[in-house]
């Protein structure tokens, strides 16, 4: 058994970030920049009124003064105009400032009068105009690299008229849960049996990671159907597979995997839950000197086929493989701490963490196993408490909670004291 720690460094010293990609803006959400992004045009980009109202010479513009009103400008397209001490232009928000004027009264503040208007508020410089950089500075970083595409940064790119960016790859992934006494949702349950739900929580772990969810098979623990099944989901970057990989006579991942020529890297964690957790790989075969002899229209039928099944690893790419335990629990402590972090960084991603938050701790707590615990609890109002049982299979607590607090090995933390959390939702 390793420690946890040592599991998350061997993982990520493993797995390498997938080649960048060019992607369309409109796709970019939940991808990771692959460069950092600077401003190329200022915001604003010009000089431009905030309010619907007249554009003024600020100086000329006491309480009650009289303008006459010599010209109209809307959003869009310049028109060049000009407005001179006693005078007033109506502009519209969004609309560039006519030269000489330096301050927008709003038209709620004015009484208009055919050709004029009388100002009924003091007007100071520089009301309502929005200066041309005031928010961001041509230049300014507005993306770095390893950043993760939010809405509002991609709109700020949309800002700058850019309208494809370079992101890192998008990762794909098998799941295979194992159990002869699991059943799909819609088939009767037998006496012993229970319905599957670990690939329902891996597929949508996954899918909020931003991977694309390629296959998902349920196999029975019987050597020659789970060796095949693994066949299948090592066409991906990464294959998960839940149950099977703990010490008893069904549990029978390990021997397959390295049956097939995987290499298993990691087996057992100090970490609870999820002790049996395994983390190995297998490199796709090279092309034979055969192969390559083969001839050119088989070749580009070939091809043609791995065009089509998307995203599929290319022959001599690597499929990881994250074999986690059964219960529930433990599938949703592992995926979170070592396949989520493997994932990121696949993705191009430079924080890896689950982001932390500062709680009061409602009750005493203390680690006297030989692992590092992670307590699943809510975090409400700044505070954190333990949720239901704190047992793997215990799947209606995890269902109640939306945060860990982690417990080292002998950690002690009393009530009322300020701990960090980990949260997912
Ligand atoms: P295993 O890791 O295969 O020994 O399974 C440990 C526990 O988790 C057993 O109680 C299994 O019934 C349960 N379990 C395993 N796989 C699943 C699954 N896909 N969905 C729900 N429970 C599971
Ligand atoms: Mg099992």
């Amino acid at each position: 058994m390793i420690s946890e720690e040592e599991a998350r460094a061997r993982i990520l010293d493993t797995i390498k970030p997938l080649p960048e990609r060019a992607v369309p803006l409109a796709q970019a959400l939940g991808c990771f920049a692959a460069q950092g992004y600077f401003a190329r045009l200022p915001l604003h980009v010009f000089d431009n009124s905030a309010m619907d109202g007249y554009a003024v010479v600020a100086r000329a513009c006491k309480k009650r003064a009289r303008l006459r009103v010599t010209g109209e400008q809307p959003a869009g397209r310049d028109r060049q105009l000009r407005v001179s001490p006693g005078e007033a232009v109506r502009i519209f928000t969004g609309a560039p400032m006519p030269a000489g004027a330096d301050a927008i009264v709003m038209q709620e503040d004015v009484t208009r009068d055919g050709d004029e208007i009388v100002i009924n508020v003091d007007v100071d410089l520089g009301d309502f105009v929005r200066r041309r950089g005031c928010d961001l500075a041509e230049g300014q970083r507005i993306l770095a690299k390893g950043e993760r595409l939010r809405a509002a940064t991609i709109a700020l790119l949309a800002s700058q008229g850019i309208g494809d960016l370079t992101v890192g790859g998008e990762v794909n992934a098998a799941i295979i849960s194992t159990g002869d006494e699991l059943v799909k949702a819609g088939e009767k349950l037998e006496p012993g049996e229970i319905y599957e739900s670990n690939s329902a929580l891996l597929n949508a772990l996954l899918q909020r990671c931003g991977v694309a969810v390629n296959l998902v098979e349920h196999c029975r623990d019987e050597r020659e159907s789970l060796r095949e099944a693994i066949k299948r989901g090592m066409k991906n970057h990464i294959l998960i597979i839940s149950g099977g990989v703990s010490v008893g006579e069904h549990d029978l991942v390990k021997d397959a995997l390295r049956e097939l020529g995987a290499e298993v890297d990691i087996w057992r964690v100090a970490i609870k839950p999820g002790k049996p957790f395994l983390f190995g790989r297998m490199q796709q075969s090279k092309p034979s000197p055969q192969s390559s002899q083969r001839s050119a229209r088989s070749r580009s039928r070939e091809a043609d086929t791995k065009a089509r099944s998307k995203g599929a690893v290319a022959s001599s790419g690597c499929c990881f493989i994250f074999g986690l335990p059964g219960n529930p629990v433990s599938a949703f402590v592992t995926f979170l701490q070592f396949v989520r972090p493997a994932i990121l960084k696949m993705m191009g991603a430079i924080n890896l963490d689950l982001p932390q938050l500062p709680a009061r701790l409602t009750v005493d707590l203390t680690n006297e196993g030989d692992r590092a615990h992670y307590i699943r609890g809510k975090l409400e109002h700044g505070k954190f408490s333990p949720v239901g049982r704190q047992e793997s299979h215990a799947l209606f607590g995890l269902s109640q909670s939306n945060a860990f607090l982690r417990l080292g090995l002998g950690q002690s933390f009393r009530a009322d004291e300020i701990v960090d959390v980990q949260i997912w939702d």
